[in-house]
């Protein structure tokens, strides 16, 4: 047998790196970044990557605004929607650019939701075998959630986000003010993210939700900029710890484990939020059965979702059987068997032997199930 000490050569490539990044938080923002982002010195030309909405409401202008103060910008368009986040995209805005003069010594801004966000930061892995990004989020679940923590991906034939890397952005822009042009019910699915939140990390944030139910609601400039600080304050602790998911980040999947294998039995016609408050309200059952999480804060959380006009129980067509299949399925899975992340109480998730998910009992979850519905 041959071994490297026969004949070899050892390529030394231990090395630490620094990936951390800044997220600027501003009502008005957009039209103010030219002077940070010429700072930053990321690159000599900037692909503007956006979808068709986003890139008429604030793509066009932005573009403008970049070129005049000095920052050579193109904008790279591709038609919205979820069917849209995949590979042939990609290599399809990426020939674009190269067609257009982009090479190495470009970066990449992505300029909308979380479709455009983990499409673009995908484009920045690969392109010219990698380039810097910058993340602008416009809807509240890319404000909240997915332009943070260099989670990038496309959709495959075989499921969501099959392919992807980390990959940190150099830097995040969020206006929250973009947010008031977004649809309801995708501000409102945002909203059960923002929940989510406060239920795993943070009681406080979630009395200030309850509070101010009504101006959450009506998307009051003041608590759209609190939202955007609380949300990514959270998810940005536990990313920190957890950078890729061994761990600790799995508390971020409250409500994950029923909601995804809901919207997947819609065939993705359920936002995701509405999935991940209907995932909530059974996963808070279970932590009554398993953690003892109180029955009074259980029914503030229902509560709390019904006001933002969020479903709390599962679609009647979708069976408890599909659903418990599908959970086996689930990333959390393991040998075969779902696992579900599950609070004490209101802020606080429960450890079990040092992980962040548990095996619970299929009675319990098929009880769950039955009382949200
Ligand atoms: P999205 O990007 O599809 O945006 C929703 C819709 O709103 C689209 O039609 C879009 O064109 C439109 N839009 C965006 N900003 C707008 C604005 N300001 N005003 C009006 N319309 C606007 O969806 P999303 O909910 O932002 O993101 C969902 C995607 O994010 C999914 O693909 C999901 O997998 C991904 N995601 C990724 C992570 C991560 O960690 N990378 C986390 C959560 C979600
Ligand atoms: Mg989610």
């Amino acid at each position: 047998m041959v071994t490297a000490t026969d004949y070899g050569v050892r390529i030394n490539l231990r090395q630490e790196e620094d990936n951390s990044y800044d997220i600027i938080i501003a009502n008005g923002l957009l039209s103010k970044i030219s002077d940070d982002l010429k700072q930053r010195k990321l690159g000599n030309r900037f692909a503007l990557v956006t979808d068709d909405n986003v890139s008429v409401l604030y793509g066009q202008s932005l573009e403008s605004r970049l070129n005049e103060d000095g920052i050579p910008t193109r904008r790279f368009v591709f038609q919205a929607g979820e069917q849209n986040k995949k590979l042939r995209v990609c290599e399809d805005l990426m020939n674009e650019m190269s067609s257009n003069g982009f090479g190495r010594d470009s970066a990449i801004i992505a300029l909308g939701g979380g479709v455009v966000g983990d499409l673009a930061g995908l484009m920045a892995t690969i392109f010219n075998r990698g380039v810097p990004y910058v993340q602008i989020p416009t809807t509240l679940v890319s404000q909240a959630d997915s332009s943070i923590g260099g989670k990038t991906g496309v959709d495959t034939e075989f499921g969501k986000n099959l392919v992807g890397s980390f990959k940190q952005p150099k830097v995040v822009y969020i206006d929250p003010l973009t947010i008031k042009t977004l649809p309801p019910a995708e501000y409102v699915s945002g909203l059960a993210e923002t929940v989510k939140h406060g239920v795993i990390q943070d009681a406080v944030f979630l009395s200030y939700l309850k509070n101010n139910r009504r101006e959450v609601l009506g998307m009051n400039d003041e608590v759209l900029l609190h939202l955007a600080k609380t949300n990514c304050r959270i998810k940005g602790n536990v990313v920190e710890k957890d950078p890729h998911e061994k761990g600790l980040r799995r508390i971020l999947n409250l409500g994950h484990t029923i909601g995804h294998a809901v919207e997947k039995l819609s065939n993705y016609k359920l936002l995701h939020g509405h999935c991940v408050a209907r995932g909530i309200m059974p996963a808070l059952r279970i932590a009554h059965q398993v953690t003892g999480f109180p029955i009074n804060e259980l029914e503030s959380i229902e509560e709390l979702f019904k006001y933002f006009q969020l479903p709390v129980i599962i679609p009647e067509n979708i069976e408890n059987d599909d659903i418990i299949k599908l959970t086996t399925l689930d990333k959390k899975a393991a040998k075969g068997q779902a696992r579900y992340c599950l609070p004490i109480q209101l802020g606080q998730m429960a450890e079990f032997d040092g992980q962040y998910a548990t095996y619970v009992d299929e009675s319990i979850v098929r009880q769950a199930l039955d009382a949200s519905r």
